[in-house]
């Protein structure tokens, strides 16, 4: 059993027992005057305004514990003796109405004995759902509520009425105590389950806030690891470089082609590496510098305009005409995307052609929405496998590192930059037809 959930079950339930404390004190001592009225005006009973007074003594004095409760700005943390407290005006209560039946019922003619009856039947019924929040409440106040009723009934039974109206008042109770002992379980489920809720959910919060931190501290190291790991890479390089320039014989020139290229490939590596983990870890600052979109284009295409030759591949760009001069941007990262894409075109492309596109955008306010894609007429990609490619160290299929190469950070580089610049990178393709990769940004103009 969790304490935290038990205390703050009884703070709960003793609030529901306090809700209605009041309304129902005001109606028991309406009932209380109604029926004392009765028996003083119809049968003479000289107890009964002696009865009432009593009756709606206590029920005043209970209206001022429910008053005090509210205003106890540590009721939940108190919650124990409020309910308590509550349990002993309940008790009272129930022996002034079980007084009630000594009073109006013992030696009474029957309408008197009936009609108590009937009025203390009520008033234990409709406290049912109040007090079944605590049924212990509802106990102290129904048994000497209802006992007296039945015992004077069944004791001095001298007629049958008697003795029906004895039988009839205990199995009432069991009734009633049964009702409030349902309503009490129900209640309870409920208000454990809405708890635990509550509890789950916090916990559920804590986790995320651990995960994130937790992800953003391995971000943080990666980013830090590979920025050390680049400069001895860059001496590695550096010094294979010299080394060409020496005098080597053929076999010593191809080790050492191996060797540059290996370190070139992993040097790559450690830069996609990078980029991601200063994606994710939030350390990468956007520029926004003026720059000419079709230069940008140009620029992306420049890597691998040789590799398309080769393939045999025509190499298309369109501009649109109506982009302005100059926009305000971060050229290198837009390039660095393009550059991956029109690089993956080429590379999946066999034959055909691969063009690249910027096309303007109607766009609300005073920026220019402008349009890029990269198409290709290659391999495509598989329809249930367009939503991985996005993904982190993610290829289309394994043969793809056999064939190709490549590390699958391009594209989960691409659409993480694309999305920090505002933009949704986004993919059609068709197997063997060819794929589409593109995406919308929106740029502000230069002031002059
Ligand atoms: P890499 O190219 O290093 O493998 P990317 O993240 O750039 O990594 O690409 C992930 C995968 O998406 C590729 O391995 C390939 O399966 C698929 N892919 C990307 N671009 C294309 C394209 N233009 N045509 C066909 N498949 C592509």
């Amino acid at each position: 059993m969790n304490p935290t959930l038990e205390a703050t079950l009884v703070a709960r339930k003793t609030a529901l027992i306090y809700r209605h404390a009041i309304l129902s004190q005001v109606l028991s001592s309406a009932n209380a005057l109604m029926l004392a009225y009765l028996m003083k005006a119809a049968f003479g009973i000289a107890a009964a305004p002696g009865w009432a007074g009593i009756a709606i003594s206590v029920a005043i004095v209970r209206i001022v514990v429910a008053i005090r409760y509210q205003a106890d700005g540590a009721r939940a943390a108190r919650a124990s003796i409020w309910c308590r407290r509550y349990e002993v005006g309940a008790l009272v209560s129930g022996l002034v109405w079980g007084g009630a039946s000594i009073a109006f019922i013992a030696g009474q003619p029957d309408s008197a004995r009936l009609f108590t009856a009937f009025v203390v039947a009520g008033t234990v019924a409709g406290a049912v759902p109040i007090l079944a929040p605590v049924q212990r409440a509802f106990a102290l106040f129904a048994v000497p509520a209802v006992v007296p009723v039945a015992l004077i009934s069944l004791v001095g039974a001298t007629t049958l009425l008697h003795a029906m109206l004895g039988v009839m008042a205990v199995l009432f109770l069991g009734a009633m105590l049964r009702s409030a002992g349902v309503l009490h379980a129900t209640l309870d489920d409920a208000l454990r389950l809405e708890l635990g809720k509550d509890e789950m959910l916090a916990r559920l919060e804590e986790a995320r806030l651990q995960a994130e931190a937790a992800s953003l501290a391995k971000s943080r190291f990666l980013a830090n690891m590979s920025h050390e790991i680049r400069t001895p890479m860059n001496g590695v390089l550096g010094m294979a470089e010299l080394l060409s320039m020496g005098n080597l014989d053929a076999d010593q020139q191809r080790q050492l082609a191996t060797l540059r290229a290996s370190g070139e490939s992993l040097l790559a590596l450690i830069n996609d590496v990078l980029d991601l983990s200063k994606i994710e870890s939030g350390r990468l600052e956007l520029a926004a510098d003026p720059m000419v979109v079709g230069d940008v284009l140009r620029l992306a295409m420049a890597p691998v305009s040789a590799t398309a030759l080769a393939k045999g591949l025509s190499m298309r760009c369109q501009i649109d005409e109506a982009i302005p001069e100059a926009v305000l941007g971060d050229n290198l990262r837009l390039c660095q995307v393009l550059t991956n894409l029109v690089g993956n075109a080429v590379k999946f492309t066999e034959r055909g052609e691969v063009s690249v596109a910027a096309r303007l955008r109607p766009s609300a306010d005073g920026a220019v929405a402008i349009e890029f894609s990269v198409r290709d007429t290659g391999i495509g990609i598989d329809p249930d496998k367009l939503r991985e490619i996005f993904e982190d160290f993610s290829q289309a299929d394994n043969s793809i590192t056999r064939r190709y190469g490549g590390t699958g950070l391009g594209l989960a580089i691409s659409r993480r930059l694309v999305a920090r610049m505002g933009g949704e990178l986004a993919v059609e393709s068709e197997l063997g037809a060819g794929s589409c990769f593109h995406f919308s940004l929106a740029f502000a103009l230069p002031r002059d």
